[in-house]
């Protein structure tokens, strides 16, 4: 089989991806790239891995036929709850990936960047977990509007840093990050909380996700005694659970795949964080991918009420999903997120994450036929949005 969807060996999907990084980071990158491969094959590396996501996480996350969503679309709708994960989302699945990673490596200090938290309360649980310093570079901006996952980092004894630069959100963050990682690059590694970033990032952390379509083939099969959905659908920020819903499908054509990104208060009216519509080509912390930019390279802020869909770029694996027409993107308005989850918690009893709603608000938008077997990436719970759902119940 012709691979076509997998990575070049340095890093490209079709014309994206790849390594554009500051030549003070080139050891840094090149040594990650020259041996994540072979930690992430060692018979011990899998298995401590493994435990962990057992034990530690609480996998294998359920496949959960939701009956009444499938009902309303008329096909059978699998809910793959991520959100059930400790930590409350599939951020989690990579952090632990990366820790064992680092600790491999003799590294001794840990940086990440987050933009909703969720990433940082993740990374900061897998440093108390394995007792390594941990720095979480955050928007000013994001400190003020995500309270409860500064206060959880915290906690858990990560330092939290407030990224004063541009618009003080997440692209501010990452920036902090990388000059972070440039100035401490001998005893760092940085973890990137999704599909993005230079070589070997994007596909590292695909493969760490990629928990998530092994156990939706086992799970699926045991179930109806089919090993593929007829739809996998997962919503879109830098790409990291839909990467991990779709990687063991990725060459299974019967399998369609369907992204779902924040259009905000609408594609066109300048607050959206619709990148693959919105995006052109260039290069964005580290790779050629789709990024939303004005005419001479600046990138603009993007918007949505979802925090980890506020994000101006899409991981390079997905930009080569769209233009090859392997996957298909839909976008839903931040009303038609809000929607989907009063929608949910009403019907299955399970409030999503704000995220995750924009892959529930796209469905009746697909044609689906009856014996459809549809799954969907519950990506996260809803705890952290509480008060942006009461805020929004209230208003009418
Ligand atoms: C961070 C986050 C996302 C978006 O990130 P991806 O890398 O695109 O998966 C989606 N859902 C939840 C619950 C998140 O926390």
């Amino acid at each position: 089989m012709n691979y076509k969807y997998h990575p070049t060996s340095d890093g490209f999907y079709g014309e994206f991806g790849g390594a554009y990084v500051p030549e003070m980071l080139h050891a840094n990158v090149a040594e990650l790239q020259e041996v994540y491969q072979q930690i992430m094959d060692e018979p011990k590396f899998k298995q401590e891995f493994d435990e962990l996501l057992r034990d530690y996480v609480g996998r294998p996350s359920p496949l959960y036929l939701a009956k009444k969503l499938s009902a309303k679309h008329e096909c059978n709708i699998y809910l793959k709850r991520e959100d059930l994960n400790h930590t409350g989302a599939h951020k989690i699945n990579n952090t632990i990936g990366q820790i064992l990673l680092a600790k491999r490596l003799n590294k001794q200090r840990i940086i990440a960047e987050t933009g909703a938290g969720q990433h940082g309360v993740a990374t900061a649980t897998v440093c108390a977990l394995m007792g390594l310093e941990c720095i979480v570079y955050m928007g000013a901006v994001d400190i003020k509007r995500q309270a409860p996952n500064v206060a959880r980092m915290k906690m858990l004894g990560a330092k939290v840093v407030a990224a004063e630069s541009g618009s003080k959100t997440l692209k501010d963050a990452t920036n902090e990050a990388i000059r972070d990682w440039i100035n401490n690059a001998e005893d760092t590694h940085y973890i990137i909380g999704s599909a993005i970033g230079p070589h070997p990032y994007p596909d590292m952390v695909t493969k760490f996700q990629s928990v998530i379509s092994e156990e939706i083939k086992h799970q699926l099969k045991e179930k109806t005694g089919k090993d593929h959905p007829d739809y996998v659908v997962a919503c879109v920020g830098g790409g990291s659970n839909a990467a991990g819903a779709f990687y063991h499908f990725l060459h299974d054509e019967r399998v369609k795949l369907i992204l779902a990104e924040a259009a905000g208060l609408g594609i066109h009216s300048g607050q959206s964080a619709a990148t693959s519509i919105l995006g052109t080509k260039g290069i964005i912390h580290g790779c050629m991918t789709l990024l939303m930019q004005t005419g001479d390279g600046q990138i603009i802020e993007p918007y949505s009420i979802s925090a980890g869909l506020d994000y101006p770029g899409i991981g390079p694996m997905h930009a080569h999903l769209i233009k090859t027409g392997r996957a298909t993107v839909h976008a839903a308005t931040d009303d038609q997120a809000m929607q989907a989850v009063i929608a949910l918690s009403r019907d299955e009893g399970i409030i999503p994450a704000l995220e995750t709603a924009h892959a529930l608000a796209i469905l009746d938008r697909i044609d689906f036929k009856k014996d459809d077997d549809v799954v969907i990436c519950l990506s996260g719970r809803g705890d952290k949005d509480l008060n942006t759902f009461i805020d929004y119940i209230s208003k009418d």
